[in-house]
């Protein structure tokens, strides 16, 4: 039985995030990573598309916290800790420059997540901290002062142990036996399953739009990307992640209103429509695309209100007109199941916020034990609010197992 003074279950972002800065502050623990795989790092590594979107230019605590479905009460005192600029400021300590895209996305100067993985090796390797792979923790107990953890090649004690393991079912059945509750896991982020004639052979178009789905109180903004398969982009992403929970309840299967034009509702578009009606009325309808959009999308939403091809805007009926402000507002469009966004997605769940104290991320029900990262019932939506919980859970454990 090998005895450590500090256990970290699981070598992923928040496992390694928690792991250096114990040793940073206090460098007389012993400290070991035991992870199931024989890699440690595996989503850090494809996360991002290959680049790591390691957190996201928001700088005020409270306007970070309004990025999380789960987690956004919770986690505003502890961004009061450590948040955004901390993240950068930590990685520039490490010579890892961090870069900022124009949608506030932030990835390491050099483009990849390789340098984030150097650096978190190179760190852990400094410090002295054992990094054992090929062992999966599948049992813990609470022995005396001591904690147990079984593994599938030999067993350990510890005095403090972090729990670091992702959305991983077996791990939450071990939290539950240890006598936590544990809010079950429904996917976040993903995309809507569309089937329409308005949208197909559209793929690659991007706009913005306003989307909300009728009776549910969920709706969002942003630019939506029309896709082989539906409707993809942020605006769709932060609806599925805020409406993770309910969304699973309809089985995924549900109308959505999508507003092509914000700012516009179907009556006041129609003040418009009117206009354009009586000064260009020998133009083609479908020709020149209004309100900025784009063409081959204006020509679909034109075809949708039954105006046809050759229609100038003069023979254009009311009928029709009422239509086009319908189609361009409050459009309805019926989704029909799920797929998964490739660049970033997660699960909503984990274990019970009730049960945390986030002075410490520690557990309510044992003084000495952890938790960080996805483990718990945290998530955001896409955009390097996922890692900035890592980072930010870790950093505020370790400072506190160091301390006591
Ligand atoms: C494709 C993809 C791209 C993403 N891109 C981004 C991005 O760019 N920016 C962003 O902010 N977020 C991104 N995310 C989300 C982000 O990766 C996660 O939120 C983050 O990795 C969570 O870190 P974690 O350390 O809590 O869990 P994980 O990274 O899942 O690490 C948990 C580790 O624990 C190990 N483990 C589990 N059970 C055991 C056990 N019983 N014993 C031992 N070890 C165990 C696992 O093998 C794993 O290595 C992405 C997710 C995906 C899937």
């Amino acid at each position: 039985m090998t005895h450590y003074d500090v256990l970290i279950v699981g070598g992923g972002a928040a496992g390694f995030f928690t792991a250096i800065n114990i040793a940073e502050f206090n460098p007389e623990l012993k400290i070991a990573i035991l992870e199931r795989g024989k890699t440690v790092l595996s989503k850090v590594k494809i996360s991002g598309g290959g680049r790591c979107n390691v957190t996201h230019a928001e700088f005020m605590p409270k306007e970070l916290s309004q990025n999380y479905p789960r987690g956004q009460k919770e986690l505003l005192g502890p961004f009061h800790s450590f948040m955004t600029g901390d993240t950068i400021g930590w990685f520039a300590d490490r010579n890892v420059e961090l870069k900022t895209e124009e949608d506030g996305r932030m990835f390491p100067v050099s483009n990849t997540s390789e340098t984030i993985i150097d650096c978190f090796l190179s760190e852990t390797k400094r410090l002295n901290i054992d990094i054992l792979t090929g062992y999966s923790v599948n049992a813990i107990d609470k022995v005396d002062n001591a904690w147990n953890v079984k593994t599938t090649k030999t067993n350990f004690t510890c005095e403090k142990l972090v729990i670091a393991t992702g959305s991983n079912p077996k791990m939450w059945n071990i939290l539950q036996r240890l006598g936590h509750h544990l809010i079950n896991a429904v996917p976040s982020l993903f995309t809507f399953n569309i089937k329409d004639p308005r949208i197909e052979g559209l793929a690659g178009i991007a706009n913005f739009a306003e989307v909300k789905i009728p009776n549910s109180g969920l709706e969002s903004e942003g630019p939506l990307l029309i896709t082989h398969w539906g409707l993809s982009g942020p605006g769709i992403l932060k609806l599925s992640a805020w409406g993770a929970r309910e969304l699973n309840k309809y089985d995924y299967k549900f109308p959505i209103v999508v507003n092509w034009v914000p700012g516009f509702n179907s009556d006041s578009i129609m003040e418009d429509l009117m206009k354009i009606k009586n000064n260009s009325g020998k133009q083609k309808v479908s020709k020149y695309p209004q309100f900025e959009l784009p063409k081959r999308l204006w020509i679909k939403i034109c075809k949708a209100s039954e105006i046809v091809e050759e229609e100038v805007w003069a023979n254009v009926s009311k009928k029709q007109l009422e239509a086009l402000a319908i189609q361009l507002t409050n459009a309805e469009f019926q989704v029909n199941g799920k797929s998964t966004f490739k660049e970033e997605f997660v699960t909503a769940g984990g274990v019970d916020l009730k049960e945390i104290d986030f002075k410490t991320f520690r557990s309510k029900k044992y003084q000495d034990l952890y938790f960080a990262g996805e483990v718990l019932n945290i998530d955001a939506i896409t955009g390097g609010f996922n890692f900035q919980n890592a980072w930010t859970g870790g950093y505020i454990a370790a400072k506190s197992i160091a301390e006591s």
